[in-house]
């Protein structure tokens, strides 16, 4: 990933993207205090668009002030350079990833006089799922790592060394043979995904756990707003178990990069059997609605914004213009 073309936005100028380095020494390296985002941009008609980027931006400046880091750049500034970096890199289809860290002017958990820095990459990312794996899905394994807990750490902020925990759940259930980790909150109830939201629908109710462990995910937000609005479907923020997930009737994960994808098998359960359901491994039904929600998202996305979905038409921000 380092060694390309490209320009990387760095506190505020733009560095050919080899040399976007830093000293061995940054803080951040060593402790994980620091905070970041993952935003995606999508080819519109016009120009590409980046999808909720203000939401993301102050999820990122709510992040550094829970962090306690004073963050030199407004958000007006961040989203600016956002929509520059895809421009510079001549990207439409993209994810970009602005993160904010602590210098190298001292190590330590007591230094003193760091300097805050911020950086913004995109790159190319195509269809980052393909259409068959969209309507296949994940077949997880629920982790044996508990999720972050509000009195251990800053559960709303996306902090870098958050996702230690993340990657000990991942590596753990991919070394196992399965695509994901369903990880539960210290108390033993549903949490999220390593990296993405999780939502259950049983007799036509969508349910999901609400914002304590998990973080709160800006297409979490969306899919409430399209069930709520576009699809009426009633929407139930709270504490699930697991034995909920294994007898729902849909599952679905969400995140930017992932989107919504399908929780067909959690524990060797195959999700959905008794609703008939097809088996882990075959696609979903397009009558779901979890497959309704992924074509939703994938329209308001993609600028497709006809009739109904006009509403959403703030969630897009043109790269140019
Ligand atoms: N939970 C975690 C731990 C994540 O890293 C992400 C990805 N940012 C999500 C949930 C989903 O959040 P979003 O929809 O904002 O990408």
């Amino acid at each position: 990933l380092h060694d390309r073309d490209g320009w990387i936005w760095h506190d505020g100028e733009w560095i050919p993207w080899r040399d976007a380095q830093v000293h061995v020494l940054t803080h951040t390296l060593h402790y994980g205090m620091g905070c970041f985002e993952g935003v995606r941009a999508y080819a519109g008609a016009a120009a590409a668009n980046l999808f909720r980027v203000a939401e993301h931006t102050r999820r990122l400046a709510d992040s550094a002030h829970a962090l306690d880091i004073d963050l030199p750049f407004s958000e007006h500034d961040l989203i600016e350079a956002q929509r520059q970096c895809l421009v510079k890199n001549s990207l439409s289809n993209a994810y970009l990833k602005p993160t904010i860290f602590l210098g190298a002017e001292g190590l330590g958990l007591r230094a003193k006089g760091l300097t805050t820095h911020v950086m913004i990459a995109a790159w190319d990312l195509g269809d980052y799922i393909s259409a068959e794996a969209r309507a296949i899905g994940l077949r997880a394994l629920t982790s044996s790592w508990a999720r972050h807990h509000v009195n251990i750490s800053l559960c709303r902020a996306k902090t870098n060394g958050h996702y230690v925990n993340s990657m000990l759940a991942l590596n753990t259930a991919v070394k196992a043979g399965f695509d994901e980790a369903i990880m539960l909150d210290p108390e033993g109830y549903v949490a999220e995904a390593s990296a993405a939201n999780v939502f259950l629908i049983r007799d036509g109710v969508l349910h999901t756990p609400e914002v304590t462990s998990c973080l709160q995910g800006i297409t979490r937000d969306s899919v409430i707003a399209l069930a709520r609005d576009v699809l009426g479907v009633e929407v139930r923020e709270r504490r699930i178990t697991r034995d909920e997930l294994y007898t729902a009737d849909e599952a679905f994960v969400t995140g930017t990069a992932a989107e919504i994808l399908p929780l067909r098998e959690l524990d060797g359960r195959h999700i959905g059997a008794r609703a008939g359901a097809p088996a882990p491994g075959q696609p979903i039904s397009s009558t779901s609605v979890t497959a309704q929600l992924q074509q939703l998202y994938h329209r308001v996305t993609r600028g497709d914004l006809d009739g109904e979905l006009e509403r959403y038409r703030a969630w897009l921000t043109p790269s140019t213009g």
